[in-house]
């Protein structure tokens, strides 16, 4: 009789250990297959990790954990060609323990740590290993099947934590084929820079982090963003536009990230550091409408395998790791009827939908659409932003007044009623 376990959570990102580890916690005999070396191998983010759904699991982690530098700044920069509007956020209450709001932290590191972390609470752990598909009886499912020899294992709920583009998800009907609008490709370098030049560029104290996004140039108009994230003595810069986007605009990520890192705002910031790392990655872009079937009999599916990211605000690791903490509380109610039926289950999707996750994709619902459909807010408002900016800062003799019309002019050369219709979009989409 091969063995059987009460759990089999598939992927070890911060989903899949979230639930492995609360289930073995809770006293369930759970089995983690991983297909990289180890976890994080496989693993790529910008670096910011949130501080509040993993101190929910594993309180005051932050003082083991290999985290870089906990966060004290976030700027955001609407870019042009050689200019950039400045918005963001610094404060000392970030930087006091009780008050931490996120960290830096590179995946290699942190996966192989909070894979640990799951495997002293019982999680047993197999590395190096491919599930190929789920084992499926009269509608049910009831295993894996990986590539090891006598590879299938039985259980009774899996847990598809397989991240984007879930391809067991996707053989059980769960979604469809993903489209190029609804991801976005990512490629980012790990630079080597020590950490006193970190600390003068970015006018940070010592252990102190901050974040850039960057919007407009930064992906020549295009949907997507740039980033800029300080390590303990290395920077994280990336760049990612949707699939479609790179498609339309028959760009390479590669040259994108080359012109990111050559802006004359974001030279400076990198001079002298050196390439330690190339990685890329897939993001999921298509929010809420793209959320698939969380639940089945004998099965979830959590973190980036269900979509949950909220690319506005850079969050996917938290949503991984509270609907990972979700999949775990609906196994342990489950575990008590002795039923794993889809309704049963169903508690997890109740609670995904119930939540800030739920709530947050359903509030930006269309934002990657509209932002995919109208370029202009990107190609246009963007540098608009910048020459206003730029005309109303220069003394040059001309009055305030007249600038403030000028500017106003500006604005209005796409049209009164399209500049209103613009404005009215961008604001029923964000609000
Ligand atoms: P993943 O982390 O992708 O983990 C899935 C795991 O499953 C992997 O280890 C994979 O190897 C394994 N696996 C896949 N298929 C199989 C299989 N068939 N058999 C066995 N194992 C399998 N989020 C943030 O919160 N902050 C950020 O700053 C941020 N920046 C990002 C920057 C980039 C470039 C990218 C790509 C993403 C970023 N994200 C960020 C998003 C974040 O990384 C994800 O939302 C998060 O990692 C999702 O966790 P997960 O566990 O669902 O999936």
């Amino acid at each position: 009789m091969p063995e059987k376990f009460d759990v089999i959570v598939v992927g070890a990102g911060p989903a899949g250990t979230s639930c492995a580890y609360l289930c073995a916690k809770n006293g369930l005999k759970v089995l983690q297959i991983e297909r990289g070396e180890y976890p994080g191998a496989k693993n790529v983010m910008g670096g910011v990790l949130y501080k509040q759904q993993l101190e929910e699991i594993i309180p005051e982690f932050w003082k083991e954990a290999p985290i870089e530098r906990p966060i004290v700044e976030q700027r955001m920069w609407l870019l042009d060609e050689e200019s950039a509007i400045t918005l963001g956020y610094k404060g000392q209450a970030w930087a006091n323990e009780e008050n931490y709001n996120n960290f830096t932290i590179l995946r290699a590191k942190f996966d192989q740590w909070f894979a640990k972390k799951a495997q002293e609470q019982g999680v047993t752990l197999i590395n190096e290993t491919v599930v190929d598909a789920c084992l499926v009886e009269e509608g049910k499912v009831i295993g894996v099947r990986t590539d090891r020899p006598d590879g299938d294992v039985y259980t009774d709920v899996v847990v598809l934590a397989d991240g984007v583009n879930s391809l067991l998800a996707k053989q059980l009907g769960f979604h469809e084929e993903i489209e190029p609008a609804q991801v976005a490709l990512t490629v980012m370098e790990v630079l080597n820079l020590p950490a006193e030049t970190i600390n003068e560029r970015f006018n940070l104290e010592d252990g102190q982090g901050c974040t850039i996004e960057m919007f407009g140039d930064a992906t020549k108009g295009h949907l997507g963003t740039a980033f800029l994230y300080t390590n303990k003595e290395s920077l994280n810069i990336g760049v990612g536009t949707t699939l479609s986007s790179l498609v339309n605009s028959k760009m390479k990520p590669y040259d994108l990230l080359e012109y990111v890192k050559n802006h004359p705002i974001v030279k400076p910031l990198i001079k002298g550091a050196e390439e330690a790392e190339y990685l890329a990655h897939l993001i999921p872009e298509g929010g809420y409408h793209a959320i698939p079937k969380l639940v089945g009999d004998g099965v979830i599916v959590a973190g980036d395998a269900a979509q949950l990211v909220n690319g506005i605000h850079r969050e996917g690791s938290n949503m991984a790791m509270k609907s990972g903490s979700f999949a775990a509380e609906a196994i342990l109610l489950a575990k008590q009827t002795g039923k794993y039926t889809e309704e049963v289950l169903d508690i997890y999707r109740e609670k995904v939908y119930e939540s800030f996750i739920g709530k947050d994709l359903e509030k930006y619902k269309d934002a990657t659409e509209t932002l995919e459909n109208h370029p202009q807010y990107l190609k246009e408002y963007i540098p608009m932003l910048n020459r206003a900016a730029r005309t109303f800062f220069t003394v040059d003799g001309i009055s305030k007044q007249e600038k403030q019309r000028g500017i106003f002019n500006m604005f209005m050369e796409r049209g009164k009623i399209r500049t209103v219709q613009d404005m009215y979009r961008a604001w029923k989409v964000m609000k």
